[in-house]
């Protein structure tokens, strides 16, 4: 299952295509073909794990443990 924050859109970004492209909502802008694949979990990729942008936007960082 791809991400929820995907969309397809031929506007966006202040550009239009003749075909819908990947576009991320988290940033409002359009994806690049190598990241559509992390946004679609093609090729063992899962964007819960291989996206800083969802993972910052969803806190899932793995921040936090410096505090001692
Ligand atoms: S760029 Fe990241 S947050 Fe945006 S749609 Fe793709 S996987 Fe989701």
């Amino acid at each position: 299952m791809g991400c929820p924050y995907l969309a397809y859109r031929e506007t966006g970004d202040e550009q239009s295509f003749d075909e819908a492209r990947a576009f991320c909502t988290v940033v409002d802008e359009f994806v690049q073909p190598m990241r559509a694949d992390i946004c679609n979990d093609r090729y063992e990729l899962a964007h819960e794990r291989h996206c800083e942008i969802y993972r910052a936007h969803e806190g899932t960082g793995e921040e936090g443990s410096a505090d001692t």
